[in-house]
């Protein structure tokens, strides 16, 4: 399989030329022609993988399609991951995606000044990565709408898991937009993942490296 193969929007094929990645990883060929299609996805995958571009592509390619700029404190797009550290790599490869297009990737981390997210979060948001526990001050505050947000990614959900994650996702999830396409990666599947997914999920695919 090729990147053209997949289907993927020229923009990201450039993109994902100049990143220099040559050929699909595993976990991307199998989960980005069902993402693509608007399926939910539930992969089982380790970093490294390539997993971010297995979600993120199709996620940046299907808001490709979607008019207009975010409202203001909106977000088109919520990515949850577990640490700041990843919430930072998720970022930067998101952002290398949607360069040459307008989409704006935002971050949200605890740890750092809460009023300069509420500013950046006031001009609207494409793509919104988030911890969990920052983003629902945010959501306390009213600095951010989660309405319009009709895709979710849940990334190393078996780490969030851990650290209170389904009372979060409890608080975050009823605000969201629908019809809503959610996208589940985990490095392990414990049996509360199944209830996460049985939970969050559509008819969800599998896929697994
Ligand atoms: P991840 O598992 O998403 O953290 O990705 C691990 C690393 O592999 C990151 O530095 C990605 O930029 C890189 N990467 C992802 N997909 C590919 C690919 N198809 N070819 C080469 N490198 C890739």
């Amino acid at each position: 399989t090729t990147f053209e193969d997949l289907g993927l929007d020229p923009k990201l094929l450039a993109a994902v030329r100049a990143a220099g990645y040559e050929t699909p990883s595993p976990i991307q060929a199998q989960a980005i022609p069902h993402a693509l299609d608007g399926t939910d996805v539930m992969g089982l995958a380790q970093t490294g993988t390539g997993k971010t571009a297995a979600f993120g592509l199709p996620l940046v390619h299907q808001l490709l399609t979607q008019q207009g700029k975010p409202e203001p404190k909106a977000v088109k797009a919520l990515v949850l991951a577990p640490t700041r550290e990843l919430v930072n790599q998720i970022s930067d490869n998101l952002r290398t995606y949607v360069q040459g297009t307008r989409m704006k990737v935002n971050t949200v981390v605890g740890g750092v000044s809460i009023n300069k997210q509420v500013q950046i979060l006031s001009r609207g948001t494409d793509i919104l990565v988030a911890t969990p526990g920052r983003l629902i001050d945010l959501m306390d505050r009213r600095a951010v709408r989660l309405d319009s947000a009709t895709f979710l990614v849940l990334d190393e959900a078996d780490q969030m898991l851990d650290m209170g994650f389904i009372h979060a996702l409890r608080r975050i999830a009823p605000e969201l937009g629908t019809p809503r396409q959610t996208m589940l990666f985990s490095a392990t599947m414990p049996k509360q993942m199944e209830e996460l997914s049985r939970a969050y999920l559509t008819d969800p695919v599998r896929v697994q490296v």
